[in-house]
């Protein structure tokens, strides 16, 4: 058994972690100065310029597939960039990338829509949750009604992020209300340009979601995506793509944060003794470490089973309520270490704290991770032995 990594993972690694460092780390107080104005913390022309400085090193649509101009990497690394780039706050990622499920448009509508959302000139947006449906995306009641060629949609979806800022979205739709999610709901790729507007959802987090509203939408039949009455199964397939990804990038985060907790531990003095001396504070440190090296395994490991081919959602499910949980402890803890100055907006503890809380949202709650993960060993897909057997 090896848990080293390889000479191209270390060396793509290595990379990230240097650019992190050099280009995104400096630019932390002007964000956390701009989010505090209620700004954004980067511009759309900061954040492309970024893209652009890693692309010429060739970082450029990490698992978009080679043809089509990425780099085509697998999940390990994958895994491992993303924890470099959970290190800091500053909302950045490499362009270059689209949609797992714009795979799966025709010739013409990828190039309508797949080949300008890698090219970064189109945004998109994926929207099944409505008001009525979160954790129950079956109970979905947006629908689409057939029109001659068209197809006419009512609806509202909600919490969709990027849904301000998306040129198209592939909203899901009840085309067959006897069938349902079992063959009864299609995806649609819809232009905003065809009518369907978004309201901003103001959040904890330093950006918003949005509301989105369809009022006789109408769009051709040369807009469904997949086949009509398929819709589900590439909403699953949408959410499936990379659960793994979002403890990563917290896992990025929790190492920064305790680092950040281990100098204020020695530099912070009660009682004539850096509180570093104190037993408190070093088992907050010991068990944040422990908990850290434990996410690390799961999220490597449930990337190693996707890399493999195999089914992953219960490696996945594992590594993301663990990673939900644990960083908001880890988060926790730092802040309490920190002390009244944790707690002030002069330093971006409780900016991580903020956002590592909806990471036991979003892609699945933390119970819905339960129930999958429990659903799993109860019928036997899985068992507590682990992939060894
Ligand atoms: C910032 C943000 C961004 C998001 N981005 C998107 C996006 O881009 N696209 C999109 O479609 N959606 C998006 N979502 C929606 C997100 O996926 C849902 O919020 C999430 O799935 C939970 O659904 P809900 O909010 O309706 O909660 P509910 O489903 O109403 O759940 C409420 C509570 O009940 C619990 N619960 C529900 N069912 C069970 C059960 N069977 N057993 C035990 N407990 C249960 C839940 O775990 C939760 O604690 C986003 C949400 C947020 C907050």
């Amino acid at each position: 058994m090896d848990f080293g990594l390889s000479e191209e993972e270390r060396e793509v690694r290595d990379w990230v972690r240097t650019f992190v460092r050099k280009e995104i780390q400096p630019l932390e107080p002007e964000v956390l100065r701009r989010e505090r104005a209620h700004q954004p913390g980067l511009t759309r022309d900061e954040l492309t310029s970024l893209q652009l400085k890693a692309k010429e090193s060739g970082f450029w649509g990490v698992q978009t597939p080679e043809e089509y101009g990425g780099m085509g990497l697998g999940a390990v690394l994958t895994a491992l960039l993303e924890v470099e780039l959970g290190r800091s706050f500053v909302p950045f990622r490499f362009g270059g990338d689209a949609d797992n499920i714009l795979y799966f448009a025709n010739e013409e509508q990828k190039q309508r829509y797949l080949l300008p959302t890698i090219a970064g000139e189109r945004r998109s947006c994926f929207a099944i949750t409505e008001p009525g449906a979160g954790s129950d995306a079956k109970a979905i009641r947006c629908s689409a009604r057939q029109d001659g060629t068209d197809w006419i949609i009512n609806g509202e979806k909600t919490f969709i992020t990027g849904g301000n800022e998306a040129d198209f979205t592939m909203v899901f739709a009840v085309t067959d209300k006897a069938k349902g999610a079992d063959g009864g709901v299609t995806c649609f790729l819809v232009d905003r340009a065809a009518g369907w507007r978004s309201e901003y959802i103001d959040t904890m987090g330093e950006w918003g979601p949005a509301a989105l509203v369809f009022e006789d939408v109408r769009v051709p039949k040369e807009n469904i995506l997949g086949e009509v009455g398929r819709g589900f199964e590439l909403a699953m397939k949408w959410i499936g793509r990379g659960r793994y990804l979002l403890p990563a990038r917290a896992l990025g985060g929790c190492e920064r944060l305790v680092e950040m907790a281990i100098g204020q531990a020695n530099t912070r003095v009660t009682f004539g003794e850096p509180i570093a001396n104190r037993q408190a504070i070093q088992w907050m440190l010991a068990d944040s470490a422990v908990e850290i090296e434990a996410l690390r395994w799961l999220v490597l490991h449930a990337a190693w089973v996707v890399d493999q081919g195999g089914d992953s959602r219960h490696w996945q499910s594992i590594a993301k309520l663990y990673g939900g949980v644990k960083a908001n402890e880890i988060v926790d803890r730092v802040l309490q270490i920190h002390g009244g100055m944790g707690y002030t907006r002069e330093l971006p503890v409780e900016r991580w704290y903020r956002e590592l809380r909806l990471l036991r949202i979003y892609e699945g709650t933390d119970e819905i991770q339960r129930r999958t993960i429990a659903r799993n060993l109860i019928k036997g897909h899985a068992s507590v032995s682990g992939t060894l057997g």
